[in-house]
């Protein structure tokens, strides 16, 4: 009796990472076939390697076709470890930080202009 074929998951990518979901615009992430373990951290990984490791992966997200929608899916999930759209962890709560500051500013009322006397 045939068994079912079960997906095989490479343990450098945490589940979830574009190559690994199956929506759609994942089946056109340029990672699916990029070296494993380029876009996430082995742990006490040395700050130079880091450095260089997301250097590489950006360099790969960099001729992904889907870059946009997937660092808009990071930031919206929010994705808390890995590059994703080109993106570090750490520039993704630069990003997430401002639009929280923009959201507070476009609720505060408009200050009053005092006309000219
Ligand atoms: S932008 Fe980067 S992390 Fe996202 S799908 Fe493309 S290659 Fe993968």
């Amino acid at each position: 009796m045939l068994q079912p074929i079960e997906p095989v998951m490479d343990a450098s990518f945490p589940p979830g990472h574009p190559r690994d979901l199956g929506g759609p615009w994942h089946s056109e992430a340029a990672c699916r076939s990029d070296e494993a373990g380029l876009f996430f951290a082995p742990s006490k990984e040395p700050t130079a390697a880091r450095l260089s490791r997301e250097e590489a992966a950006k360099r790969v997200c960099a001729r992904c076709p889907v870059m946009l929608e997937c660092r808009e899916h990071a930031l919206l999930q929010p994705e808390p470890y890995g590059v994703w759209g080109g993106m570090t962890a750490a520039e993704r709560r630069v990003v997430l930080a401002r639009r929280r500051r923009r959201e507070v500013e476009l609720q505060r009322p408009a200050p009053q202009i005092a006309a000219a006397g």
